[in-house]
């Protein structure tokens, strides 16, 4: 049945998956290779505006040979997880956050702005329609994956007339399996995420393109992720393939480095501030060296370091490998600063503690 609901028309429909298959699917969704039934889809022309907005049957999108995306790679992308509420309810945590960082990506592709109300009502009615693929186990959740590519049918160098904004979902498991272990990081000097007006800040897609050969690096030394420095000095040390990543002092503040336009605004990167800022520790948005990194390590004064995002909400960081020699943080596990800021963080999202901020809608 058709309904409009604001400016979607929602075509539910019975389900491609029957609902024993969808139990068994649940029961081990791994990341990102399970989806949910329905889809948003809403298209994009210069002279319409955004237009065609519905809920429908998750299917392939039909392209054209020569659509602009396929080229120029023009498109931008976004993460987020929708959670059950211990009320049965779905609960989406600062789904505002990832619209504007999604308007703010669309700005440097020379893409088109999805109104932010649209962004989240798209993620809202993804939720609320494929609500029976949200995991009820403690640690699962549904992530969000809202998208927006160029599809002109056009070969010239330009910005594409016409786009298709999008949002699939993928039921998604624990991520940490028996706790927080710690991943072991290669440091690549080889290759840079991103540089100075570059697209660093952007969550587009060649971006993700462009750092697998130095994750592959990471994998062939016997690492799990890659730590990019800057594209300067080769120096400083930047963010994680898809991760922003915290140090924690023996005084018991932290740094991370800053928001400089070649590292990605991380909506967990933001909250762990607040939430740091919030017990009372001294929280400092400064660059770090990846030489000092090392000496502190030896010293003892640096305490623990791990990585965040939507994903992983965060990853202790033990091990750190270089080309010419490797060190470790304490002793190489989850140390005390991560693990609670990690409690804390995920009960709000899951709606069990106070949420002073409003972060979940
Ligand atoms: N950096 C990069 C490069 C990422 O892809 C992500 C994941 N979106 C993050 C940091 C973390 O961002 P968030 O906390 O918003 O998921």
């Amino acid at each position: 049945m058709d309904q409009p609901n604001q400016h979607f028309v929602v075509d539910t429909h019975p389900g491609i998956v029957p609902a024993e298959q969808r139990t068994a699917l649940l029961a081990n969704p791994g990341f990102g290779k399970v989806f949910t039934d329905h889809m948003a889809i809403v298209r994009y022309s210069q002279d319409r505006g955004w237009h065609d907005a519905r809920i429908t049957a998750r299917a392939p999108i039909p392209l054209d040979p020569a659509s602009a995306v396929l080229h120029y790679a023009q498109e931008i992308f976004e993460g987020l997880k929708a959670y059950r509420a211990e009320d049965g309810g779905a609960v989406l945590f600062r789904p505002g956050e990832n619209a504007s960082r999604f308007r703010l990506s669309a700005e440097r592709m020379a893409m088109p702005a999805v109104p932010e109300e649209m962004f989240v009502e798209a993620c809202r009615l993804v939720t609320t329609t494929d609500r029976a693929w949200i995991p009820d186990s403690p640690d699962g959740s549904l992530y969000l994956r809202p998208f927006m590519f160029a599809n002109e049918v056009f070969l010239g160098v330009k910005p594409s007339s016409e786009y298709l904004f999008l949002v699939i979902a993928s039921p998604v498991g624990a991520y940490f399996k028996g706790g927080a272990s710690a991943v072991s990081i290669w440091v690549s000097d080889e290759y840079v995420r991103a540089a100075p007006g570059g697209t660093g800040a952007a969550k587009y897609g060649g971006n993700y393109a462009a750092s697998l050969k130095a994750q592959a690096e990471a994998t062939e030394n016997g690492c799990d992720q890659v730590v990019f420095l800057d594209a300067v000095e080769r120096r400083w040390i930047d963010e994680l393939g898809g991760m922003n990543v915290f140090f924690v002092f023996e005084d018991g503040s932290l740094l991370t480095p800053p928001l400089g336009g070649s590292i990605l605004p991380g909506i967990t990167r933001d909250s762990l501030i607040t939430l740091a800022r919030d017990a009372g520790r001294t929280v400092r948005e400064e660059p770090y060296a990846i030489d000092q990194w090392a000496a502190d390590a030896a010293s003892g004064r640096l305490r623990e370091a791990f990585a965040c995002g939507t994903a992983a909400v965060i990853t202790p960081i033990g091990t750190v490998k270089r080309r010419d020699g490797a060190f470790k943080i304490a002793d190489g596990e989850a140390g005390p600063v991560a693990t609670s800021l990690r409690q804390q963080l995920v009960d709000i999202q899951r709606a069990k503690a106070p949420d002073p901020h409003g972060w979940v809608q």
